[in-house]
């Protein structure tokens, strides 16, 4: 509540505790230290309490999806970046052994301390670069994840030379073989279900028993959702797919005739190699909102490939009339501002269009 905060002037701080949305570019200019919540709350367990063993997930994409499977692997709380601070539930943690905390970029960026005894990168692609101001930056704030005490680190094969220069004790996901767990489809779910299972390996989760516990475990929202299905067409909400890397992701993932359906605020232009390989596996490429606004984002002389629609509600219409068999995938590929308040509203919004119009 308001009685316990109080406005002081940045002089007086002793440290300054920063949101992750404040980019370092509006941070104060002030000799004080700026550091995250999850920094704040770590030092506090060091310093007054016990430190768990910490398991870190970062990535570009995939990292809500393997922390939420983990915690639900070990039946135990996820925090950080997935929607539960860590620093508000410091009693809760200092109580178990093992914590799973899902990092972003902008987190690691300034926890300079922070410890991870299993440190997971999902994958580098480029995204957040408003925030970062380049790829380099934002690459670099992932690799915060690694500090140079020996730790357990996952990294995609690709990499593994970056990583050969930590002295981490390394496992590349890729080498992993994946469990049979039936909701992780796709093969970049594969991969997060390798990883969920190895890292519950290390902790010594009886096998059986993790299989028994991954059966009750739900993927979250709108990461390639199935939202309908009969023998001829199925739909699938991928609304939060607000980058290139996780739509490509689920181009690759289902087999067979596809439309698919972009929308929103794209981060960066798209690169002519990108469209050519979602076009390669979709016969039919729909584009709504910003981007019917903005078409030059894509290459010149690929215009063609694509049809446009001012909103993802007449796009989404369009597909269903054209559309009676293999699979309507709805994988933004960019952010929701330009129609919507967050991920979540244009996911519901785009379940919604699907139930009106089928
Ligand atoms: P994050 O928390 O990093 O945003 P999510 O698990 O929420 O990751 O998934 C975000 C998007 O990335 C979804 O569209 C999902 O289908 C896709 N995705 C999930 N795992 C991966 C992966 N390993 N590689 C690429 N894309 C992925």
């Amino acid at each position: 509540t308001s009685d316990e905060y109080h406005e002081v002037p940045y002089k007086d701080a002793d440290i300054i505790v920063t949101s992750p949305g404040i980019p370092p570019k509006s941070w104060p200019k002030v000799n004080i230290e700026i550091i995250s919540d999850i920094e704040f709350a770590y030092r506090i367990l060091k310093k007054e309490v016990r430190v768990p063993t910490i398991i870190g997930i970062t990535g570009t994409n995939g990292k809500t999806t393997v922390t939420a499977g983990i915690a639900h692997a070990l039946n135990t709380t996820p925090y950080g970046n997935i929607g539960r601070p860590f620093v508000s539930s410091l009693n809760e943690i200092s109580n178990t052994d093992t914590v799973v905390i899902e990092l972003s970029s902008f987190q690691l960026f300034s926890s300079p301390s922070l410890h991870c005894d299993v440190a997971i990168i999902v994958n580098i692609d480029p995204d957040h670069l408003d925030w970062h101001g380049s790829l380099d930056h934002y690459k670099a704030a992932k690799w915060q994840i690694i500090k140079p005490s020996n730790q357990t680190l996952y990294v995609p094969q690709c990499l593994v030379g970056d990583a050969e220069k930590t002295n981490a004790n390394l496992t590349v996901i890729e080498s992993l073989s994946p469990p049979s767990w039936g909701q992780f489809s796709g093969q970049h779910n594969q991969l997060n279900a390798a990883i969920i299972q190895d890292v519950c390996q290390r902790l010594n989760v009886n096998k059986d028993a993790l299989n028994e516990q991954m059966a009750s475990f739900k993927l979250p929202p709108f990461r390639c959702e199935s939202i309908f299905s009969n023998d001829q067409l199925t739909i699938i909400n991928d609304s939060k797919a607000t980058n290139m890397a996780a739509t490509l992701a689920a181009v690759n993932s289902f087999s067979g005739d596809k439309l698919l359906i972009l929308c929103g605020e794209p981060k960066e232009a798209y690169a002519r190699d990108w469209l050519e390989q979602v076009a390669k596996s979709c016969h039919t490429i729909y584009a709504a909102g910003y981007l019917n606004q903005h078409q030059d984002v894509f290459p010149e002389g690929m215009h063609e490939k694509i049809s446009f629609f001012s909103t993802l509600e007449l796009a989404t219409q369009a597909a269903l009339n054209v559309t009676h068999k293999g699979t309507i995938l709805f994988s933004p590929s960019a952010a929701s501002f330009d129609e919507f308040d967050n991920y979540m509203d244009r996911g519901q919004a785009f379940n919604r269009y699907v139930n009106e119009a089928i």
